[in-house]
């Protein structure tokens, strides 16, 4: 293998490295914004479920003072009870507190449903809160993992960095930006060997993407020091030991 193959395998390694560290820290952070966004979710559940506790509370309170106004008048008309003159009167009177009677307990029943739907939302409301605390606990859990791997990954990462940078210095700029555009294809995987698929054929394909690589590309990278991509994938071949033609 000539010299510049060499060099961008030498690249790729190290952008390979760096692609891996990269991607290790990404998931963390993933796991992080996942966290965040359902402790997000979590606080438009409590706001839903404090509106509609609100609601139901107004709801309550409404009805309640219903039932205050009607007892005040059961008790004006039980006084007019007291001072009836008539036996008409009178029976007109109960008449109409027995009416009103009926429907204060059908209010004060209404009144009792919906206390119960206001503490079923509270404690819903509670169970979310819950569920709350332990995700902002994970938040913090998650974040401290990333931050950590961060910080421990850090001196490695540099020196790759700044190793990559050397690659980059020495290598001329249309090699590299071939292999720049073969990396971000592949995920930094810009090269790829050839390989035999079988020991004994005359066969050659691409280590990447497994179609066939031409005697013709086979023999160039044999005698010559150039770049040669994959007709298919794109990535730049390499031949790892000669292969013994016979
Ligand atoms: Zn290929």
């Amino acid at each position: 293998m000539g010299e510049l193959l060499e060099e961008l395998r030498g690249l790729q390694a190290v952008a390979l490295k760096l692609v891996g560290i990269e991607q290790n820290l990404a998931s963390k952070q993933r796991r992080v914004t996942g966290r965040q966004r359902q402790v997000k979710q979590a606080d438009e559940k409590l706001d839903q479920n404090k509106r509609a506790t609100q609601q139901y509370q107004i709801r309550v309170d409404q009805l309640s003072l219903e039932v205050a106004a009607r007892e005040e008048s059961q008790a004006k008309h039980r006084q007019a009870l007291n001072t009836a003159k008539t036996n008409k009167e009178y029976a007109s009177i109960l008449a109409a507190m027995n009416t009103e009677k009926a429907d204060t307990a059908k209010i004060e029943a209404a009144v009792l449903e919906l206390m119960k739907e206001v503490d079923n939302f509270k404690a819903a409301g509670a169970k979310i809160e819950a569920e709350k605390a332990t995700l902002l606990e994970e938040v913090g859990k998650a974040t401290k993992t990333f931050e950590d791997a961060r910080a421990k990954c850090k001196p490695e990462y540099d020196e790759l960095q700044s190793l990559r940078q050397e690659f980059v210095d020495r290598l001329e700029p249309a090699s590299l930006a071939m292999f720049d555009r073969a990396s971000s294809r592949h995920e930094g995987e810009a090269l790829a060997e050839v390989v035999k698929p079988r020991a004994k054929g005359s066969e050659y394909n691409c280590g990447g993407c497994n179609m066939t690589v031409t005697l013709e590309v086979v023999n160039s990278l044999q005698t010559r020091d150039k770049i040669q991509q994959c007709g298919s994938c794109g990535r730049i071949l390499y031949i790892q030991s000669v292969a013994t033609a016979k």
